[in-house]
């Protein structure tokens, strides 16, 4: 019955457009600096505030809306980046989250090309963030959909990267540019010997496979401290920023200590 009730909000939310984009900063290590930003969906309910996504995608995903959901997502955050050209802000990266099963089918080629084509962002600033579900069902038609977009230059992450299974296979058979390493091996960095191993482990992997690696939900200094020395090449979370509105990100971005490091 709660399902019921969530399904006719959620149907109703998106006729409605309740919904809108937050920005979560990522930072460079090396340089210091915000070079790109993760879109996170945020349902704005009339009642309950701020609805979480992990609250809701697994329904929208059960009743077909994860698709006309990311649409949004996607145009409104490539909407977002195509303003922000127009003002000061340089055109930093952009990371999507997209839904495994939307590489079920070709449609999410046209989808990509299309708001590609329509808000002018290039394709090399756009990343896509799966996670290894993406390899769970129709493989061969989700690798053709990657290996597409991968041609027109758009790159490709592993989300929540060391929980999933068989990782490594999926590493070498996906053509990703980067792996982003689960929170919960950073939240424990300093508590847990074996979680630093883990950590450690996973920026080695992509190191030698020629991948970046990001370190997700970075939320204390020693955690930053940790995964700087263990040599990965971006952090992204609370200490750095949690996820914000348009405004609020240029803001944050702007007030940033200009370059440490001389930009190539
Ligand atoms: P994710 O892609 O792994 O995103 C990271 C999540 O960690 C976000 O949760 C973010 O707000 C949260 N986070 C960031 N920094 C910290 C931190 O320092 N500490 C803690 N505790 N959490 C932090 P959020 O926004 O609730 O999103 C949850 C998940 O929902 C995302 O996980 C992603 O899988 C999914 N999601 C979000 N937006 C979309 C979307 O537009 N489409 C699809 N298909 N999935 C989405
Ligand atoms: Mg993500
Ligand atoms: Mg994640």
């Amino acid at each position: 019955r709660r399902t019921g009730l969530l399904e006719r909000e959620l149907r109703q939310a998106f006729a409605a457009d309740q919904f809108t984009v937050h920005y979560q900063p990522q930072r460079e290590l090396k340089t210091g600096q915000i070079v790109g930003m993760e879109a996170l969906l945020r349902w704005r309910h009339p009642r309950r505030g701020m609805v979480r996504p992990t609250e809701f995608i697994g329904l929208a995903e059960d009743i077909g809306l994860i698709a006309p959901l990311t649409e949004r997502v996607l145009a409104r955050a490539c909407r977002q980046q195509w303003l922000w050209r127009h003002t000061a802000m340089p055109t930093l990266r952009l990371s999507v989250n997209l839904s495994p099963i939307q590489f079920r089918e070709s449609s999410v080629v046209t989808l990509i090309e299309t708001t590609l084509a329509e808000t002018g962002i290039e394709p090399s600033c756009l990343e896509i963030e799966l996670t290894e579900g993406v390899m769970l069902e129709n493989s061969e038609i989700a690798l053709a959909n990657l290996r597409h977009l991968n041609r027109l230059g758009v790159r490709f992450s592993l989300d929540d990267f060391g929980t999933g299974y068989s990782s490594l296979a999926y590493v070498k058979r996906l053509p990703v540019h980067r792996l982003k390493i689960d929170q919960s091996f950073v939240h424990r960095l300093g508590q847990d010997g074996q979680d630093e191993a883990i950590v450690r482990a996973i920026i080695d992997l992509g190191h030698s496979l020629d991948l970046k690696v990001t370190a997700e939900g970075v939320e204390t200094s020693d955690q930053l401290e940790r995964i700087t020395e263990l040599g990965c090449d971006e952090a992204q979370g609370d200490l750095i920023s949690p996820p914000l509105p348009a405004d609020a990100f240029q803001v944050l971005f702007a007030s940033q200590p200009l370059s440490i490091a001389v930009r190539g």
